[in-house]
C-alpha cells in the first residue's frame, strides 16, 4: 500500500476554521481562506443582493452575452487594485492558466518555468505547444543560462509568486530583471499571494514594489477573496490578445454575474483588512516558534502556507490520521502533488484562526511526535 489513493471528504457547514465533516466537528487547517472571508456576511448579502438583480446564470460566454455590468465593474476595479492598465476575468485560475500561455506562446517560442510551479501552469505550457525549459527551484543562475541559449522566439518566464505546496515566495525582482535582459515577459500567479501580501493586500507586486509593462499578473478570486474565480492583469494590448485569443476564455459560459457583485465586496473587505492580515503574521510566528522542538523539519515559508516536512507517504498519512483522531483536519500532500520523498502535511493559517486554535495544534503535535 503506497498511501497514494485519494479521497474525499463531504464538508457539512461553511469553510471556517471550524467546520463539519460527515457529522464531526473539525478544527482545520487546510483551507486557503486566508483571511476568513469565504463565510462573510458582506460577502453573503452581496451574493444575495447580486443574484435579486442579476440572477443566477449567465448564459452565455462573454463575447457573446453573458458578459454583464457587474462582470465590467469589477474588472476596472480589479485592474485599479493591483496597479495594472488591464484586467480580464477568467471563470477559474485553471482556466486563466491555460488560456493565457496558450495565447501568448506557440510552436517556435520557449517557456521558462520554476520545477514547483503549480500544476494549472505546467498544463498550461504543454497545451501551448511551446518549447519548455524548466529550471532549479528558484534557480535564477540556471534560468540565466537557459535564457542566454536560447534563440529565436517569444520567451515567457512563468512562476508561482508563493508556491502553493511549499509557501515560499518567488524571487520576482531578479526574474524581472532576467525578463529586461533577454526580451521575456513576465507570467506572475498570485494565486495564494492576492489578499495577503503587499499593502493592503495588493499582492506580491506590491509586496516587492515592482511594475512593468513585461508583468503579465494572474491570481484566483476563491482563495483569501473568499469567493471564485480568477482574473489576468496587464497591458491593454495583452488583455485584447487574451480576449481575441485565449480559447479557455472564448469557449466557456461567462460566470455568474452575482459572483462579480461579491468579489467587489471582497475587495472593499481586504482593503480594510490590515487587522486580518497582521493576526495573521502572528500566528505564522506562534506556529513557527512552537514547532521549533518537533522532529519534522518545517520548511522555510514565510507565509500563511507552512508545510512541515514528513518525507514517507505512509508516515504522513499515518501523522493526517491521528490528527483526526483528535479533531484537527489537515491533509498529507503526497506525490505526485511533490517530489517523492517529500509527503507533508501541508499547514495553512488563516486569519479566521485565534492563536488558542494554533496552541491546540502544537499541542497535538507535541503529543504525536512522543
Ligand atoms: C489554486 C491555484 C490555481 C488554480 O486556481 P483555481 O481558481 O482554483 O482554478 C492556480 N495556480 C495556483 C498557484 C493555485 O494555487
Amino acid at each position: 500500500m503506497l498511501g497514494l489513493l485519494r479521497q474525499r471528504h463531504t464538508l457539512q457547514s461553511p469553510q471556517s476554521a471550524h467546520i463539519l465533516i460527515d457529522g464531526q466537528a473539525y478544527l482545520s487547517f487546510c483551507s486557503n481562506d486566508y483571511l476568513g472571508l469565504a463565510n462573510h456576511p458582506r460577502l453573503i448579502a452581496a451574493l444575495q443582493q447580486s443574484a435579486a438583480q442579476y440572477g443566477v446564470g449567465s448564459g452565455a460566454a462573454h463575447l457573446v452575452s453573458g458578459h454583464t455590468q457587474l462582470h465590467q465593474q469589477l474588472e476596472g476595479a480589479l485592474a485599479q487594485f493591483v496597479n495594472l492598465p488591464a484586467a480580464l476575468l477568467f471563470s477559474t485560475g485553471y482556466m486563466a492558466n491555460l488560456g493565457i500561455v496558450q495565447a501568448l506562446v506557440s510552436k517556435g517560442d520557449t517557456v521558462f518555468a520554476d520545477k514547483l510551479n503549480h500544476a494549472s501552469l505546467n498544463d498550461a505550457m504543454l497545451l501551448s505547444r511551446a518549447t519548455v525549459k524548466r529550471y532549479r527551484h528558484r534557480d535564477t543562475v540556471q534560468l540565466a543560462r537557459l535564457l542566454e541559449q536560447t534563440g529565436s522566439g517569444r520567451k515567457l518566464i512563468v512562476t508561482d509568486a508563493v508556491f502553493s505546496m511549499d509557501g515560499d515566495i518567488a524571487p520576482l525582482p531578479d526574474l524581472l530583471t532576467l525578463c529586461e535582459q533577454h526580451d521575456a515577459w513576465l507570467l506572475v500567479d498570485d494565486a495564494h499571494g492576492f489578499g495577503v501580501l503587499g499593502e493592503q493586500g495588493r499582492g506580491s507586486l506590491s509586496h516587492f514594489r515592482i511594475a512593468s509593462s513585461r508583468i503579465i499578473y494572474m491570481a484566483t478570486l476563491g482563495k483569501a477573496a473568499g469567493v471564485f474565480g480568477a482574473f489576468v492583469a496587464a497591458e491593454q494590448v495583452v488583455i485584447d490578445t487574451l480576449i481575441n485569443h485565449a480559447r479557455s476564455y472564448i469557449y466557456t459560459t461567462a460566470s455568474p454575474p452575482a459572483l462579480a457583485g461579491a468579489v467587489l465586496e471582497s475587495l472593499q473587505l481586504i482593503v480594510e483588512g490590515d487587522e486580518q492580515r497582521a493576526h495573521l503574521q502572528l500566528l505564522i510566528a506562534q506556529l513557527r516558534n512552537g514547532l521549533r522542538g518537533l522532529p519534522w523539519a518545517l520548511l522555510p515559508s514565510d507565509t500563511a502556507i507552512q508545510p512541515l516536512l514528513i518525507g514517507e507517504n505512509q508516515a504522513a498519512a499515518n501523522l493526517a490520521v491521528a490528527l483526526r483522531e483528535r479533531g484537527i483536519w489537515l491533509s498529507a500532500i503526497r506525490p505526485p502533488t511533490v517530489p517523492a520523498g517529500t509527503a507533508r502535511l501541508r499547514i495553512t493559517l488563516s486569519a479566521a484562526h485565534s492563536a488558542a486554535d494554533v496552541q491546540r495544534l502544537l499541542e497535538t503535535l507535541d503529543e504525536l511526535a512522543r
